[in-house]
């Protein structure tokens, strides 16, 4: 322990061997890189790891399925210990140095796109025709959005009807 007393920051980078997938419609592809910009802090049996974690993301709009991409810059305040482990919400450490690798891909994961759109108001692509509704409206029949989704237009509409209620006494 006695290397790692006192804070240091240190900048890592990693190149990802396989694509990290958080959601279909988004991943961290293999070859990326991830960084971790941190400040390690050793106290009595452990070390407190504070800084940000950043990478890039590639996907596809859940709508038009056009290709997307980003980068992802996400805060990290961890703790590794001795013994420690997942069970107590803490990442193990080695005798006297700190793997950041397993951190990374965690603080990756949880900060890739969800249902990625390539823009808010985007159209989508016709269900029926296969026609980009971005580029031109078609002429099919409008078809009930896919029922896995109903839910969620029913929750929109309940907060689109509290946003309208005028505000408490
Ligand atoms: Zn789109
Ligand atoms: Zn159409």
């Amino acid at each position: 322990m006695r290397d790692l007393r006192g804070a240091r920051t240190l900048v890592r980078r990693g190149v990802l061997a396989d694509d990290l997938v958080a959601d279909v419609d988004s991943r961290a592809p293999a070859g990326s890189v991830a960084e971790a910009d941190v400040t390690l802090d050793a106290f009595d049996g452990g070390v407190a790891v504070t800084g940000k974690v950043s990478g890039t993301w590639e996907g596809e709009c859940r709508r038009c399925l056009c290709s997307l991409d980003g980068e992802v810059v996400t805060e990290v305040r961890e703790i590794f210990r001795r013994g420690g482990g997942e069970q107590e919400g803490t990442y193990a450490m080695g005798e006297d140095h700190v793997n950041l690798r397993e951190m990374v891909l965690d603080a990756l994961f949880v900060s890739l796109p969800l249902l990625p759109l390539c823009r808010e108001d985007c159209r989508g692509i016709c269900a029926v025709c296969g026609a980009d509704l971005n580029v031109a409206p078609c002429d099919c029949e409008p078809v009930r959005v896919d029922p896995r989704w109903s839910g969620l237009d029913v929750l929109r509409a309940q907060e689109a009807g509290m946003a309208q209620e005028p505000g408490g006494p």
